[in-house]
């Protein structure tokens, strides 16, 4: 068989559920992507964002900054199922153990197949046999094994955002084996973290009778697939440099202001059950309650702008950590202190680049995340003259690359108390040190080590064409 031509000469067609059409620039991921678009003259197919009544069938062709769109619009059932319902009440939950929240309703995985189905139909439409197919995240696990279904032979890739949870989790999914059977169509799958790349690796064994040909390379039936941990960086040097940017001292200025001679501790979330937010309060009302030397002399201020709020669940979030936040600051608060402030709102990448580098300590605690990038920006917008120290959940992907982290167990609120405890008393040198560390391994594996590191796959993987 003929070894592929290298995948940096091949047109990539990019599709995600978001694409970056109308707001270009924003994220590093659609910075990521966009520039290996415009290189290679690609094309991103995704949704136009737009829900109709009755939707057009036609795909919208458009072009912004060099790239080419092929935009897909929904109607408001498929919304509801495709998106609200399989996404995110059952994908999302599961896929981050919280079977408690999972509804399964046969219906919705019938708005997802009809979805999937509608992609596929797009990218045999809009591609030829010589591009890459990159596909992103849970909302397209079915693609490759359509496209196969409608005899059209393309090479895909698939990238997985968030967790691949243990195979028992997996497997109460009721459609478990579509999914799992679509997953395994594709040439080349990206996971996060070598835990997830051990659950997955089990779930095919085991369900599907895959059999391991290699490191990284599995073989179902008569196709082989490429199982590449490929964890997700970000671009750690431009984050660096806004963190000293006007407007990241602007509003590193104004919540100085307010802190006065207090060292701050920082969350930044979007609002999700994932990210453990109760539990990292009721860790700082633990910190407060140990240790009342600390009254008085620190501030912890969560970002959290309300994600999905059409979702029950959120809007209890919601609720529970405006009452968790009241109850906090009214029992350990004074005249001159409010112990924890929570602000519900978003903020600019420059802005936020400004306030971690003010905070001594990030306190990134979330109970499953696949990768967490909050945890790498935090790290990439430190002083390196006086860098603050980063406190991380054992159960973000992150943990795996950022051992000089303090690593600690979200639920343990103990735990979590004492590694700000110590943060806070860390002395410079060893601040210094772990930071230097830290920063040097997100330069090393950034945004741009990742493309690269999943579409070197394609080069080296001529089965399956
Ligand atoms: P997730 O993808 O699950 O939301 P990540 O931590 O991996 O979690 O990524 C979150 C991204 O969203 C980061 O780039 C972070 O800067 C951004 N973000 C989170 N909270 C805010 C906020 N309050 N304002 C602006 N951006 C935010």
């Amino acid at each position: 068989m003929n070894k592929p031509r290298p995948h940096s000469s091949r047109r990539l067609v990019a599709v995600s559920n978001r694409t970056s059409f109308g707001s270009p620039g924003a994220g590093g991921l659609a910075v990521a992507l966009s520039d290996t678009l415009a290189e290679t003259g690609g094309l991103w197919i995704g949704w136009s964002g737009k829900i109709f009544d009755v939707p057009r069938r036609r795909v919208n062709l458009t072009e912004e900054g060099g790239v080419s769109f092929a935009l897909i619009d929904m109607s408001k059932a498929d919304y509801e199922g495709f998106y609200l319902g399989y996404a995110n009440s059952v994908l999302w939950p599961v896929m981050h153990n919280r079977l408690d929240l999972a509804v399964f309703d046969s219906e919705y995985f019938a708005a997802y197949v009809a979805i999937n189905q509608r992609f596929a139909q797009a990218i045999a439409n809009q591609t030829t046999p010589d591009d890459i197919i990159w596909v992103q995240d849970y909302h397209f696990f079915l693609l490759a094994k359509q496209l196969k279904e409608q005899n059209c032979p393309r090479q895909t890739g698939f990238f997985l955002h968030i967790p691949f949870p243990a195979p028992e989790v997996f497997r109460s999914i009721p459609d478990h084996r579509l999914l799992g059977e679509g997953l395994c169509a594709y040439d080349v799958v990206g996971l996060q973290s070598p835990h997830d790349c051990k659950n997955f690796s089990r779930y095919m064994q085991e369900e599907l009778g895959a059999e391991q040909v290699s490191e990284e390379r599995y073989r179902i039936g008569d196709h082989t697939l490429t199982l590449r941990l490929c964890p997700i960086g970000i671009d750690a040097e431009g984050f660096s440099q806004s963190a000293t940017s006007d407007t990241a001292e602007n509003a590193a200025q104004k919540l100085a202001k307010f802190l006065g001679d207090r060292h701050l501790i920082i969350g930044v979330d979007r609002m999700d059950y994932s990210k453990g937010l109760p539990q990292r309060f009721e860790g700082m009302a633990t910190l407060f309650d140990k240790y009342p030397i600390l009254h008085g002399t620190i501030s912890f201020t969560q970002i959290a702008p309300p994600s999905r709020s059409v979702v029950e669940e959120y809007a209890q979030l919601r609720q529970q950590l405006d009452e968790l936040s009241g109850r906090i600051n009214g029992d350990y608060g004074d005249l001159d202190w409010i112990p924890i402030r929570y602000l519900a709102r978003g903020y600019e990448r420059d802005e936020l680049a400004g306030l971690y580098r003010l905070a001594r300590v990030g306190l990134v605690t979330p109970l499953q995340d696949g990768m967490n990038l909050v945890a790498k920006e935090y790290i990439a917008a430190q002083d390196p003259e006086d860098p603050g120290v980063l406190v991380l959940s054992q159960f973000a992907g992150a943990a795996e690359q950022m051992k000089e982290a303090l690593i600690i167990n979200p639920h343990d609120r103990d735990a979590v108390a004492d590694a700000v405890l110590t943060a806070l008393n860390m002395p410079l040198a060893e601040r210094k040190r772990r930071w230097r560390a830290l920063y040097d391994g997100i330069c090393r594996q950034d945004i741009t080590w990742w493309r690269g590191h999943f579409l070197a796959a394609f080069d080296s993987d001529p089965a399956g064409i």
